[in-house]
């Protein structure tokens, strides 16, 4: 399958992500994951984009965009992925679909995971306080909030107008929302196959 995971910062992504991938035993691709790679390495890419991501910034669709083409050309993604936090602009949108179509590929489920707004910067200032990550101090994460809601959030009606956007509730134990996930994308499959 190619799924996209949608939300915004704080939604449990990057978790879903991880486990979903596994099980359906495609490659999880997180942008966020690889930036911060390049960041701890010191790659030019980190140092590119590390100044956006310091700020709650998108890094600029020409770097992140390569970035993915480039890792979705590789083996492991050839029967399947699950891309996590891309695309996030409608520019980044048209290129994934440039990707696919030059492969012959479709998605074919965008997932949004759905979290109430307070629940969201609690989650966020935690795992600021465990993973101590640059851009999780408060101020950065309403910027990231608010860079979601204007640049990414308009996504959701592109994908609904596809007919591919699925919901699913992100509250809860992350066992719960797994079973959610599986259980739309249970249905997904089962209306392809039929
Ligand atoms: P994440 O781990 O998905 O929350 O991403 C962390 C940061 O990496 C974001 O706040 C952006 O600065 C950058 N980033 C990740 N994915 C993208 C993307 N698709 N487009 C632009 N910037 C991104």
């Amino acid at each position: 399958m190619r799924i996209i995971l949608m939300g915004p910062p704080g939604a449990g992504k990057g978790t879903q992500a991880k486990v979903v991938a596994a099980r359906l035993e495609i490659p999880a691709i997180s942008t966020g994951d690889i930036f911060r790679a390049n960041v701890s390495e010191g790659t030019p890419l980190g140092l590119e984009a590390k100044r956006y991501m310091d700020a709650g910034d998108y890094v600029p669709d020409e770097v992140t965009n390569g970035m993915v083409r480039d890792r979705i050309a590789e083996s492991d993604a050839r029967n399947g992925f699950l891309l996590d936090g891309y695309p996030r602009t409608v520019a980044q949108v048209a290129e994934l679909d440039s990707m696919l179509e030059s492969s012959g590929h479709a998605i074919d489920a965008a997932v949004v995971l759905t979290v109430d707004e307070d629940e969201l910067v609690q989650r966020l200032l935690t795992r600021a306080k465990i993973e101590g990550r640059a851009d999780d101090t408060e101020d950065v994460i309403r910027k990231r909030q608010n860079v979601y809601n204007e640049q990414t959030a308009p996504l959701l009606e592109v994908y609904a107008g596809r007919g591919l956007l699925v919901e699913v509730d992100g509250m809860g134990e992350v066992a719960e929302v797994t079973d959610r996930v599986f259980a739309e994308l249970d249905r997904v499959r089962g209306e392809a196959a039929s």
